[in-house]
């Protein structure tokens, strides 16, 4: 049992060679080793796709949906389709290698491998976590950033791979460290004609009334797993749920804005551009309940 665990995939798809053909689908290796060649595409030019999965005393959540959605992405980019059965198993190693906490993640990550080389890079690494609390509770301070990309940027350029999880992660905590300096802890985005759209890591979760809402399919965001869990959620407690596109001035007249996410869970608003929000911390404290036992 370890704080941190990591499998390194042998085959990450049965679409392309094994690296070593008399091995196992992965093997358990030391976290802290050297095992990525310096020329992973992963790492000279950020290609390649990622998942987090919570993971709730020992459980690994959405495990499923976290799957289909790596399997899409790798799709968007063009990737060996990753065998799903082998990630399973390499996550639920990973997970049984890790000592028992209340919280603890896994990041899956494919990559092409090395340029010319056609064996594509897959590990899942998986490690304890904790510190989420003052964000479930106080909530945290947002600002609202132009993407730059219009709404309808998914159909008029697929190639940009918005609405896939990619390695290229950067321009997200670009917007992030702009938070800061604003004197805020994250970032709702806005398309350049001005709709909301997610935060560089977490969507956008509103109340409105009895409407759980979301903005819309179809904008170029990642269909978020924990989103999804908190409709079902809401819908078992009355509310109708859908699919919005909203200005800003929308989402500040909406009763409840969170941000939700693997990892953070229901993270609720309390400042938003500088202007202070009302924090529902009883309905907060039932959504991370939630989040906590989602299924697998
Ligand atoms: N949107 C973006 C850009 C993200 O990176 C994430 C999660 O990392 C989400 C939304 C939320 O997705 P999920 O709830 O599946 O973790």
């Amino acid at each position: 049992m370890a704080r941190s665990a990591l499998a390194l995939l042998n085959r990450p798809s049965a679409a392309a060679a094994p690296h070593d053909p008399d091995a196992p689908a992965f093997a358990l290796v030391d976290p802290a080793g050297a095992h990525i060649s310096a020329l992973d595409l992963g790492i000279t030019r950020g290609e390649g796709i990622f998942e987090t999965i919570s993971v709730a005393e020992g459980r690994p959540l959405a495990l499923e949906p976290h799957l289909r959605r790596f399997a899409s992405s790798a799709a968007a980019l063009e990737l060996p389709a990753p065998d799903l059965d082998a990630w399973r198993e390499a996550i639920l190693a990973v997970v049984a290698e890790l000592d028992p906490s209340p919280e603890a993640y896994v990041k899956t990550v494919l990559t092409p491998g090395v340029e010319g080389d056609g064996r594509p890079t897959g590990y899942a690494y998986g490690t304890q976590v904790s510190g989420f609390e003052e964000a479930r509770t106080t909530g945290i301070r947002v600002v609202l950033l132009d993407r730059g990309l219009r709404h309808d940027a998914g159909k008029t350029s697929p190639w940009l791979l918005a609405g896939a999880k990619t390695l290229s992660y950067a321009v997200n905590r670009a917007a992030v460290r702009e938070a800061k300096r604003r004197g805020a802890d994250d970032v709702i985005f806005l398309s350049s004609d001005g709709y909301v759209l997610e935060g560089p890591t977490s969507t956008v979760l509103v109340r409105r009334g009895r409407e759980l809402l979301t903005p819309g399919v179809g904008l170029a965001i990642l269909d978020g797993t924990t989103q999804a869990d908190l409709f079902a959620f809401g819908e078992r407690r009355g509310y109708s749920t859908g699919f919005a596109l909203l200005t800003p001035d929308e989402l500040v007249a909406c009763d409840d804005i969170w941000l939700v996410s693997s990892v953070r869970n229901a993270a609720p608003v309390r400042e938003l551009d500088g202007v202070a929000r009302a924090v529902d911390a009883e309905f907060t404290a039932e959504m991370n309940r939630f989040l906590h036992t989602r299924s697998e």
